[in-house]
């Protein structure tokens, strides 16, 4: 089995990746196997930092890397808080400070159009000059009233119009099928299925 590092140190994201990539011919291992402590996420989209994870993890290990990077663009904010999302509000990291910011920045507006991204990238090496990159967007609208105990982050305030719940309120195997990091997957997988 060929090695892949993980640029990730969450072990829920490990298993996945895991039992996904097997299939592949890959055997999936957290970067914290080999020490490599986590990267510099300097940049202001998904793609960039998600190449500075995985080139990261690469470059340290001398294996192919996955990272991925993802978060919530609000259309009324701009775009905000993308990849800042899991700071919106400073540290330390709260989701429930990151909530309360967000419906008060949103006070009064009426588009309350808003997105998720998740975007991976697996880098056959450091220097790859044809990363594979796959992108996922899940769309649905802010509300202002937290709905369900399911997920994590912004998803009790996070609404699916058709179907009339929030993303914590969804079982979280719906929530992983129609998942922006669910669509990510699912096309990286399509890429390495056409290119094995
Ligand atoms: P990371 O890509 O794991 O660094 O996540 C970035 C941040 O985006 C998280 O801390 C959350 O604030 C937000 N985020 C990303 N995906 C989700 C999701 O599926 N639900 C809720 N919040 C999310």
């Amino acid at each position: 089995m060929k090695k892949l590092v993980l640029a990730s140190g969450n072990a829920g994201k490990l298993r996945e990746f895991g039992q996904l990539l097997a299939p592949f011919d890959f055997e999936v291992l957290p970067q914290s196997a080999f020490d490599v402590p986590e990267a510099d996420e300097p940049h202001v989209t998904f793609v960039e930092n998600a190449l500075a994870k995985a080139r990261h993890a690469a470059r340290l290990t001398g294996l192919p890397a996955l990272a991925d990077d993802s978060g919530l663009c609000v259309s009324a904010l701009g775009g905000a808080p993308g990849v800042y999302s899991a700071r919106f509000s400073g540290e330390p990291k709260s989701d429930d400070r990151n909530n309360a910011k967000l419906v008060a920045d949103l006070q009064g507006k009426v588009d309350r159009r808003a997105h998720y991204v998740a975007v991976l990238v697996l880098v056959h090496h450091a220097d790859d000059p044809q990363p594979i990159i796959a992108e996922g967007e899940w769309h649905g609208e802010i509300v202002d009233t937290p709905r369900g105990e399911g997920g994590f982050g912004y998803d009790p305030f996070f609404l699916v119009p058709e179907l009339g719940k929030t993303v914590a309120e969804l079982p979280h195997e719906e929530k992983n099928r129609r998942s922006h990091r669910g669509q990510a997957l699912a096309k990286l997988i399509e890429r390495l299925r056409l290119d094995s």
